[in-house]
């Protein structure tokens, strides 16, 4: 389970992780915690600001309170626990600290970077691991740096799965095979370590990440494969559609692996794109569930490899995209300018997302972020071979991304363009894939949220899954 900053709020959040341990009390639990609520940020941006004196008091007073605040709600004054927390927190401060004095004097170096974001998991998740000891239940701290080895790309690093293994076989599995005890074993989300021992983190966010990288490993090594995550969040699950758009939108249910990857990627950022890669393969259920509703029995995201294929998922959307299109009336059939189009964007490491060109070559469109637009069309009229045989030419526009198996089938189009037509949206470009379960429309900036309501609105039906259509 992991339990992100917002769960780690209050003495009544932590109430509720003890209630919900009590809830899944015939299942070994591993329970992997983010740092408390907007602590990564300030360690950021006092790293980032280490020439700034002031900042940097102010920062480690801000982070000695936050914690100190906890601790004081969650334990009884002057309890063992109660200490204990408190030393650690001041010990890890001061340790801090020492780091940032290094920062100062070198650099902010990418190692130091994830040394010192790391510490905002380390604070929290022994705040909760003697928590869990003070209420009486059995509990084991470990920092990931311990578990998760990865490789040396700080601040996105990727996870070294057999060498994980063998750490979670040794150091977390035993803990979950021991039967004398019911054991709750606390893991710091968000980092992990290279081979030589340096700190890394797997990317903002990435405790969801950790949750599932630990699940994989936990799936190779023991032998019970009766293996699940559960990310709590302060939301129901994941939404057909960002909530800014369409507050009273749909809960997606059920969805599959593939659907999930493309919803992850969604605006509304509720899960971290990556995680689902380590479950996947192991077909490792996934669920993301309200903290507030830990007793719901349906409500609730269910991501495994069961997918209900009469609906369409989600709606996402990129607001804010520029759209360049390359045209030439009358070099076709000519073989190389596609690939000499990537090559410009690639050496000025634009990247490039929706590709579309018609069979008769005559016009290339792409996507690039806006603000890379500029650099993008200059690149491409300064390389001679453009400039001389092709038109260029930018727009701003957005991107509507409709997901989902439904969305394959020619009826469902048909209804898109039908609803798009009514409010006279013109569709600028469109790109399907094969292999992909979702359709992708540019429009007219001005006309997204028009557009994305007329299509909740007319294919409403194809959202809900049918059992809900019935109880309607
Ligand atoms: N604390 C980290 C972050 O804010 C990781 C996480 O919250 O999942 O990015
Ligand atoms: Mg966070």
């Amino acid at each position: 389970m992991k339990f992100g900053g917002s769960c780690l709020v209050n003495n009544s959040a932590f109430e509720k992780i003890v209630k919900i341990i009590g809830i899944y009390h015939d299942s070994r639990k591993v329970l992997v915690a983010s740092a408390l609520n907007g602590i990564t940020d300030i360690l950021l941006s006092t790293a980032q600001n280490i020439k700034n004196a002031s900042i940097l008091d102010k920062n480690m007073a801000i982070l000695e309170k936050r914690h100190f605040d906890i601790i004081e709600q969650i334990f009884d004054e002057d309890s063992a626990h109660y200490l204990k927390a408190k030393d650690w927190v001041d010990e890890k401060l001061s340790n801090l600290e020492e780091i940032f004095a290094d920062v100062e004097e070198f650099g902010l170096e990418p190692y130091y970077k994830d040394n010192i974001l790391a510490y905002g998991e380390i604070l929290s998740t022994y705040i909760l691991h003697q928590y869990l000891l003070s209420k009486g239940l059995d509990s084991e701290f470990i920092p990931a740096n311990k578990l998760i080895i990865t490789n040396d790309e700080f601040n996105n690093a990727y996870p070294l799965y057999e060498l994980t293994n063998a750490r979670v076989a040794r150091l977390l599995l035993p803990f979950l095979e021991d039967h004398e005890k019911d054991i709750n074993v606390c893991v710091t989300g968000f980092i992990g370590r290279n081979k030589i021992g340096y700190t890394t983190t797997l990317g903002r966010g990435g405790s969801d990440y950790s949750a599932t990288i630990l699940a994989h490993s936990l799936h190779e090594v023991s032998i019970d494969k009766d293996i699940r995550v559960i990310l709590w969040k302060d939301v129901d699950g994941l939404f057909a559609i960002n909530p800014k758009f369409v507050p009273k939108s749909f809960l997606i249910k059920y969805l599959d692996y593939d659907e999930a990857k493309h919803i992850a990627n969604f605006g509304a950022k509720i899960i971290h794109p990556k995680c689902l890669e380590a479950i996947e393969k192991k077909n490792i259920p996934l669920e993301i569930r309200n903290f507030d509703k830990p007793l719901e029995k349906t409500d609730f995201t269910h991501i495994s490899e069961y997918t209900d294929k009469t609906q369409i998922k989600g709606i996402s959307t990129v607001e804010n995209a520029v759209i360049i299109s390359v045209t030439s009336g009358s070099l076709v059939d000519v073989p190389g300018v596609l690939a000499k189009i990537f090559k410009v964007m690639s050496k000025n490491k634009i990247s490039v997302s929706l590709v579309a060109q018609s069979a008769t070559e005559i016009s290339t469109s792409f996507i690039v972020e806006q603000k890379e637009a500029k650099k993008a069309v200059e690149a491409l009229k300064n390389s001679g071979y453009f400039s001389d045989f092709f038109e260029i030419k930018a727009e701003d526009v957005a991107i509507i991304n409709i997901t989902g198996n439904k969305v394959l089938e020619n009826k469902t189009k048909v209804d898109i363009f039908q609803a798009l037509d009514k409010e006279n949206v013109r569709v600028k470009a469109l790109s399907q894939s094969t292999e992909e379960l979702n359709l992708s429309i540019v429009i007219g900036k001005e006309k997204l949220i028009e557009a994305i309501k007329v299509i909740h609105n007319d294919l409403c039906e194809d959202f809900e899954s049918i059992e809900d259509q019935n109880k309607n």
